[in-house]
């Protein structure tokens, strides 16, 4: 294979790229001066070997344990669950929420083979049984059908151990990802959240 095929065939590998695109990016890169594309490859290989998962919440950072863990300024007695770091981002950039979060790394989904053990679910226990005080586990999953199972088989390992469960309120959009709901739709359902179970 040809490194021209080669690079194609990388870019086929990612989500939402065919074949026809995988090969326009990879003619547009060639097209370009050399400069910029040994920038990107820079950056490509610049994540790949400095950013990692946070012990403690899964979050992706540089540094580890992540500022967010560290950050004297954070609530340590609410820790919001979401299914995928990039999730943080988005109820960060609310700035309504001052509490540590948990990454489970997905949500149940028995069709695709995802598991308890294949999320996040062990630490995050471990977390509230061994951890500073936290009072409440806000579950941020996704409101989807797998969304709601996750948060309620969470909800029922949770419970036992004397925290507060809540759940983001409905409106959400049903079926959305918290990743791509705007900002004040995220703020007004953190701010409406209920104790589930
Ligand atoms: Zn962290």
């Amino acid at each position: 294979m040809s490194v021209i095929d080669e690079l194609a065939a990388e870019f086929a590998r990612l989500p939402g790229i065919g074949r026809k695109t995988a090969l326009r990016l990879t003619y547009y890169l060639l097209k370009r001066p050399a400069e910029d594309t040994r920038r990107l490859a820079h950056a490509l290989s610049a994540v790949a070997d400095r950013v990692r998962a946070c012990s403690t919440c899964g979050n992706l950072t540089e540094a580890d344990p992540c500022a967010i863990c560290t950050s004297p300024r954070r609530d340590g007695s609410m820790v919001c669950v979401v299914e995928e770091a990039s999730d943080i981002g988005a109820i960060e950039r609310t700035g309504t929420f001052a509490g540590l979060y948990h990454v489970l790394g997905g949500r149940l989904s028995p069709l695709e083979g995802v598991g308890p053990d294949e999320l996040r679910i062990g630490p995050l226990l471990a977390r509230l049984e061994t951890g500073p005080d936290v009072g409440e586990v806000i579950i941020a999953t996704n409101p989807s059908v797998e969304g709601e199972a996750t948060a309620l088989y969470l909800q029922k390992l949770i419970r036992p151990l004397g925290r507060r469960v809540t759940r983001l309120a409905r409106g959400m959009p049903v079926g959305g990802d918290l990743e791509y709901t705007d900002g004040v739709t995220i703020a007004e359902a953190l701010a409406g959240r209920r104790e589930i179970g």
